[in-house]
């Protein structure tokens, strides 16, 4: 485990060549004043069931329950389905949902709750469709209604009692609650009061100075003004999770010893990586990935949260040190039996961020050498032709690395994507040796 931080990324608009299709399944969902979460979906026509995009687990079964008792939800194929027991179709059903934070490996949580009785909502996670999701269908009908008292913030505005909108893609964060965000000049801030004020201070200070350091390498954020959430359930949890999606960082802490936490360096330390991390990935550009190039982006933003901390954190030096030779380490001895690309299959996500760093490092300190660019001009020039090309990101990017470095040095990083190495370690030496 390389910290209780955890990251995930959904990024992307992606090269689809399909047009979008209309789910024909509308969801609305109903906070009530006593605080229970209905969630309805209607469909357009009569449906023997409904199946979710999001599949991670099969905790909705526990967790979703049906107000009429002849609808359940079953899990057939790590896939879940709201059905009728009778097996007869359906045009409208209503579940109410547990609104507590709930881990889901490699996917967004469901509730985050705010210590003021406020949440943020995750859509992807209701998205469902008549039958199976097929790929082609990205677009939901949503209606929120919330009791009176109580704000939405929803693509970086506030309303009133209720809100409806077209979502699509990987869906996004709603904030419902009593709290009013707060507009900066960089981003539009929902933070919980109840954050020990080490971090509530880092989170103002630190975030505003992060997006200027990652500006001036990759260029202003074009599109709206980026929410920042962050939430802290401060009950007796123990993780920590955060991520991206367009125009939105969020941040959850779902434990109760952050006070105490603050007086540790190593977690402070931590926690700055980690929102270096994911601002970095704002900066980043929408583009779409397979699971098996995350160390693409995950790579690419944990470099750029070392250079982060590195130029505007002079005294993280030891911690960033420390930490890239753990990655070292830990990346050498992850790829004894496997390929890189393998990893997300092997269940080794965490590999993509530790050797993702070091192709990386190697690429932009080859850059660097050559002298007049850095990992920033690459990605600034991978980033436009991602959006107009419809080649796979990490082929494209390889591609590129390749022109601007050299055909050795892409072939040293190919062999630990693609092969089982003998001697990892000495093929990672390889790789960061400069000697191409
Ligand atoms: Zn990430």
């Amino acid at each position: 485990m390389l910290n209780k931080i955890g990251c995930i990324l959904l990024l992307f608009f992606s090269f689809h060549s399909w047009a979008a299709v209309e789910s024909m399944v509308d969801i609305s969902i109903v906070k009530s004043k006593q605080g229970d979460w209905t969630v309805t979906y209607k469909t357009h026509k009569p449906a023997s069931r409904l199946s979710f995009i999001r599949n991670p687990d099969a905790s909705r079964i526990e967790r979703w329950q049906p107000n009429d008792s002849s609808f359940e939800i079953v899990s057939i194929a790590d896939q879940e389905f709201i059905i009728k027991q009778d097996g007869s179709y359906f045009t409208q059903v209503s579940l109410l949902l547990t609104p507590t934070y709930q881990h889901l490996a490699k996917d967004y949580a469901p509730f985050s709750p705010y210590s003021d009785g406020g949440v943020l909502l995750y859509t992807g996670r209701l998205f469902a469709c008549i039958e199976y999701c097929l790929d082609e269908i990205n677009q939901w009908q949503f209606a929120l209604q919330v009791p009176a008292g109580e704000h939405i913030v929803l693509n970086g505005t506030v309303q009133q009692g209720d809100a409806s909108w077209i979502d699509n893609d990987d869906g996004r964060n709603v904030y419902v609650g009593p709290q009013k965000p707060l507009e900066t000049e960089n981003v539009i801030a929902v933070i919980d009061k109840g954050l020990p004020d080490r971090i509530k201070h880092s989170l103002d200070a630190d975030i505003p100075k992060l997006m200027e350091y990652y500006e001036q390498g990759l260029g202003k954020l074009t599109g709206i003004k980026p929410t920042l959430f962050a939430s802290y359930a401060n009950v007796a949890g123990h993780s920590s999770q955060g991520g991206t999606l367009p125009s939105q960082i969020f941040m959850h802490w779902d434990q109760n010893n952050l006070s105490s936490k603050v007086s540790d360096k190593t977690f402070l330390n931590n926690t700055i990586w980690f929102f270096a991390h994911e601002v970095a990935h704002l900066y980043q550009g929408d583009f779409y990935g397979d699971r098996d190039e995350s160390w693409l982006h995950e790579g690419h933003a944990d470099w750029l949260a070392a250079r982060a901390l590195l130029a505007l954190y002079p005294e993280t030096e030891g911690y960033v040190t420390h930490k890239i030779d753990r990655f070292r380490t830990h990346c050498a001895t992850g790829l004894t039996h496997f390929p890189l690309v393998e990893a997300a299959d092997k269940g080794r996500f965490d590999l993509y961020y530790t050797c993702g760093l070091l192709i990386h490092q190697a690429i932009d300190l080859a850059l660097q050498q050559q002298g007049g660019n850095d990992i920033y001009d690459l990605w600034t020039a991978f980033r436009i032709q991602a959006d107009q090309g419809d080649k796979k990101a990490s082929d494209l990017f390889l591609s590129m690395t390749e022109k601007w470095t050299s055909p050795l040095l892409v072939a040293r990083i190919k062999a630990i994507l693609n092969s089982k190495l003998s001697n990892p370690e000495q093929s990672l030496t390889l790789v960061i040796s400069g000697d191409f």
